[in-house]
């Protein structure tokens, strides 16, 4: 059984490195070839798949499992069925996440049908008031700010949301106007981040240019769309590798 459960690990790696791949069981009649389980194979030389014999692995996770010893036909010798693979499904972590995921899609894809899987499932369960809120906030963002719609899905903006989550969590119900930076605030923080990185720069290439360890090349083109010009200078960083 041991060699067995090494074996079944070397078999999921492989198959994740694609040294293997899964193939459909066409001639499978348990259900769970349908979606769950497949046999595994390999591409021989002449581009046709070898089936690893005795053999199968969860599409989901790749964990492989033994169906029936190789030489099952000549001695009698373990038969261990689909019921390894069967007890898996209950319990793999994998499956369960993607058939979750895979029923809110379904159910929301009713009413919105959606390209951004992340902002129209897992919802956590707000009550309604506060849907209600935050949806007319965001409405208000959008609309009455003029701000695009991809807007309310950019990165920047979520941070900023989850960090005022944060500060509510730890310091409770705060009013924004007294927690929040205005724009000289924060043009400030603009400039001193811009300094710092000019001289961690500048102090990374201090040595290089007295080696003459580094080269410099100009670029400047114009956008045909905006006629807009743009300079561009790009640093080459040579480092002498030294034994
Ligand atoms: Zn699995």
């Amino acid at each position: 059984m041991d060699i067995d459960n090494l074996a079944a690990q070397r078999i999921q790696s492989q198959l994740k490195s694609n040294y293997f791949e899964l193939v459909k069981n066409e001639k499978g009649n348990n259900e769970i070839w349908i979606n769950d389980v497949s046999l595994i194979g390999q591409k021989n030389e002449n581009h046709l798949t070898d089936i690893l014999e005795g053999w199968t692995a969860c599409n989901y996770c790749y964990m492989a499992y033994r169906t029936h010893s190789k030489r099952m036909q000549v001695v009698k010798e373990k038969n261990y069925g689909l019921n390894g693979i069967h007890d898996h499904l209950k319990q793999c972590q994998l499956k369960s996440k993607i058939s979750l995921t895979n029923n809110k899609e379904q159910n929301v894809q009713i009413t919105t049908p959606s390209i951004h899987p992340k902002f129209a499932f897992n919802k956590k369960a707000l009550p309604a008031k506060y849907k209600l809120k935050l949806k007319d906030a965001e409405l208000k963002f959008v609309v009455a700010s003029s701000h695009s719609f991809n807007s309310l899905e950019n990165g920047g903006i979520l941070n900023l949301i989850q960090t005022s989550i944060e500060i509510g969590a730890n310091f409770g119900l705060a009013d924004v106007q007294d927690i929040f930076y205005g724009r000289k605030t924060i043009r400030e923080e603009a400039l001193l981040k811009f300094n710092q990185y000019k001289n961690q720069i500048c102090s990374l290439l201090d040595e290089p240019i007295q080696q003459h360890y580094v080269a410099g090349t100009d670029d400047i083109w114009t956008d045909d769309l905006m006629k807009r010009s743009y300079l561009d200078f790009t640093v080459f960083l040579l480092m002498m590798l030294t034994n």
